[in-house]
């Protein structure tokens, strides 16, 4: 793979924020005015799949729709596409993937992953103030397409980081599907749920949408390992990664 320099790097991102900025623009548009209507609103849910009991309030839905609302405007004004290309003039040393990195990451997204305009920012001083905050040994922080780590990763087949790679890239998969109103929603996943999705029995029974953004993230990296260390396809995770390609989450 050819490696490329600091200024074809920032030119792919320039070119990311127009093409993507611009080309989604219609798609954002409905996505805004579907969102307006409520034709599309989905609340957060608990770790069963039931909806949050305070599904009822309707203070609650409606929070959660201006935070919606204000996500689907971010969105059209593409303010992640701003972010990326901010964030590798502010960083030349954010990278993009590996060709190891790549080709791992692959077998579980196939090609439903603009891959040109992820970055990894290894040691990163965001993920690490954030590390430190909640006092963990190590953090990611995903802002649009650059994933901020906390230290460097060491990514070969089936090897611990490049798991951690795979649940921080399904989040940029949620950002491409359904835009800025992932990080709300996973932020609510992290104290409502948490991440563990419950193992085979939940996996062979619920849809991949139906768990919340933390638990599908986890489900991607899992399936990674687990076809990375034994060679096959799980059934269950062939299922779900098939949903999360049509978009089903
Ligand atoms: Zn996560």
């Amino acid at each position: 793979m050819v490696r490329v320099g600091f200024f074809g790097r920032l030119l792919l991102s320039l070119k990311s924020l127009i093409v993507v900025g611009l080309g989604r623009l219609p798609q954002r548009a409905l996505g805004w005015i579907f969102h307006l209507f409520f034709l599309y609103h989905k609340p957060p849910l608990h770790q069963d799949g039931n909806l949050l009991p305070g599904r009822k309030n309707r203070l609650t839905v409606l929070a959660w729709w201006g935070i919606g609302l204000l996500c689907k405007t971010l969105d059209l004004l593409a303010l992640a596409e701003w972010a990326d290309l901010i964030t590798q003039l502010l960083h030349p040393r954010a990278r993009m993937l590996s060709a190891t990195e790549k080709e791992e990451a692959r077998k579980i997204f196939g090609a439903h992953l603009n891959w040109n305009q992820v970055r990894l920012l290894e040691g990163s001083r965001l993920a690490k103030i954030g590390k430190w905050h909640v006092g963990s040994e190590s953090m990611a922080v995903c802002v649009g397409h650059t994933l901020h780590f906390s230290r460097r990763i060491v990514c070969f087949p089936g090897s611990r980081d490049m798991r951690w790679l795979v649940h921080e890239l399904a989040h940029v998969v949620q950002l491409e599907r359904i835009g800025l109103v992932y990080i709300p929603e996973a932020l609510w996943a992290q104290r409502n749920g948490g991440y563990d999705h419950g193992g085979t029995a939940k996996l062979s029974a619920w849809s991949f949408g139906s768990f919340n953004r933390e638990q599908q993230a986890e489900i991607c990296a899992d399936c990674y390992l687990k076809m990375a260390l034994s060679g096959e396809e799980d059934a269950h995770c062939k299922r779900l990664m098939e949903e999360l390609k049509q978009g089903l989450i």
